[in-house]
């Protein structure tokens, strides 16, 4: 079996406006000779080798091929588009369309990396080769990993069959084939319960389930049905968020928005002929709650791709690439690091962090090529822009310990127009010129040089 043809089922059509079904196939089954380099050897040699072109992988492959020069670097993504995911969730509340997200993957990969189109299929960390969808094998001096996570929606029985319903009340700002209908979703409910979820793992971007729940609670309330519709957030975790901080900002705006929360709850089963989902409290196993819905966003479970959990050797018990939380550099294999979804870390997944490990992952890498000790430190940076409506959004940044690590001299746990704007016009613009040409290291320069104008209070 081909190592990508386990996601054939998780295919669906009917949702594709922008995607016709042949680009779709070739973006999931690449064929060997379509690599933009034209090599059509079973063996390639390279200096580093890169397997993902997401949004750590290609901003590392750009910092890596700018260094090492044309050709030392290649790049191994099966995808045919590059996602600005973080737009996904304005997406699915009609602020932006489908089309604003993405570009060719050609177009922002470096052009001094060889880009191959085929998937890593089997790592062999102990000979140094990673094999490919294509059949091809590459051998590498270093590796990194940046596959990110892949989407688990066949996990919970019935809701891939209810998200492929034409027209249907099931829906996910998680994945480009569903992210459109979101928005349909919202404007046609006209009573009844609308039910957000968050699951029972470690998923990326831990404050977009919520964020579309603010954002609908808002437009039910533009276009005068609210009062029709009841909104519940059932999330598996014990917390509404994992920083404190932000959380305490976060309750009392739940509230006055009149939307129910149930935490440890997670969604196990859709019962889409009966709009019924089912949930189970996690701390009491086979305590079930059937709730009808009118309307009901599912996040799915996530989890590193299968390619990458079959090497135990690299991964820790979880799936993730076991790395030093500090250095980014495996535990066990010195010449192989990773950034972003993928990794071991215990940071808020998001890509603010993989930007935040960027320089990190570079410094380290070329101190293991030049043979220099490991320098670079990465501090669990991640940022949560929580868009709270068409206007609001309040920005979380935060570090390994949870403790706010915040850029402006303000106060960053209120609702704010400067922070939507910001991350709705110009977080877009820093992704795609400064973050994936390999440019931008995060906020940490910038958070210096405003700290001057912090109050003690907000220091
Ligand atoms: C709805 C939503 C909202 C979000 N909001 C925000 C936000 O506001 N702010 C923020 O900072 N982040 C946000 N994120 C999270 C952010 O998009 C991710 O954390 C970030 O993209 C992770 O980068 P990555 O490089 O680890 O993985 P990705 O960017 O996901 O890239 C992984 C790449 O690896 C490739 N790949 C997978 N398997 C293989 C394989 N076997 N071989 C080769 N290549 C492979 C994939 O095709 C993909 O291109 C959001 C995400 C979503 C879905």
């Amino acid at each position: 079996m081909n190592c990508y043809s386990r996601l054939a089922p998780t295919i669906r059509w009917s949702r594709l406006q922008h995607h016709t079904q042949q680009s779709i196939l070739n973006e999931r089954y690449p064929v060997r000779q379509i690599s933009s380099t034209q090599v059509h050897f079973d063996r390639h040699d390279c200096k580093v080798l890169v397997v993902g072109g997401g949004s750590g992988g290609c901003a590392l492959a750009a910092k890596l091929s700018n260094r090492l020069g044309k050709g030392q670097v290649i790049v191994l993504e099966p995808a045919e588009r590059h996602y600005y995911q973080p737009m996904f969730t304005l997406i699915g509340g009609g602020m932006k369309r489908l089309e604003h997200c993405h570009k060719p993957m050609a177009d922002v990969l470096p052009k001094k990396a060889k880009w191959m189109r085929e998937a890593a299929c089997e790592f062999d960390p102990d000979n140094n080769t990673v094999k490919t969808s294509g059949g091809n094998t590459i051998k590498y001096d270093m590796l990194l990993i940046a596959t990110g996570l892949q989407l688990n929606y066949e996990k919970i029985p019935g809701l891939e069959k209810a998200l492929s319903v034409p027209d249907g009340n099931v829906c996910s700002i998680y994945s480009p084939l569903y992210v459109e209908h979101v928005f349909d979703c919202l404007r046609k409910i006209s009573g009844g319960n609308a039910i957000f979820t968050f699951p029972h793992c470690p998923i990326k971007c831990a404050g977009a389930p919520q964020k579309i729940a603010y954002i609908a609670d808002h437009y039910f309330r533009k276009v005068g049905k609210r009062d029709d519709i009841s909104i519940t957030y059932n999330t598996a975790l014990p917390v509404l968020f994992g920083v404190k901080h932000y959380a305490d900002a976060l309750w009392p705006i739940m509230k006055k928005r009149n939307i129910t929360v149930n935490t440890c709850r997670n969604l196990i089963e859709v019962k889409h002929e009966q709009d019924i989902a089912v949930f189970e409290d996690v701390n009491k196993p086979g305590e079930l709650y059937e709730e009808k819905y009118s309307m009901l966003h599912a996040v799915p479970p996530m989890s590193p791709p299968d390619e990458l959990t079959r090497c135990k050797q690299l991964v820790n018990d979880d799936g993730y690439v076991d790395v030093d939380k500090f250095t980014l550099q495996h535990i066990k294999y010195k010449n192989v690091f990773a950034i972003g979804d993928s990794s071991s870390t215990p940071n808020s997944k998001t890509a603010a962090a993989a930007a935040a490990q960027s320089p990190v992952v570079f410094d380290n890498m070329m101190a293991v090529i030049e043979g220099k000790p490991l320098t670079g430190s990465y501090d669990g940076y991640a940022s949560c822009p929580l868009v709270t409506g068409y206007h609001t959004c309040m920005l979380a940044e935060f570090d390994y310990n949870l403790t706010p690590l915040e850029t402006f001299p303000v106060a960053q746990n209120k609702e704010r127009y400067s922070m939507f704007i910001m991350k709705k016009d110009f977080m877009p613009l820093l992704y795609w010129k400064l973050m994936l040409p390999g440019y931008w290291n995060g906020p940490a320069l910038m958070r210096n040089m405003l700290s001057v104008f912090k109050s003690k209070k907000h220091k």
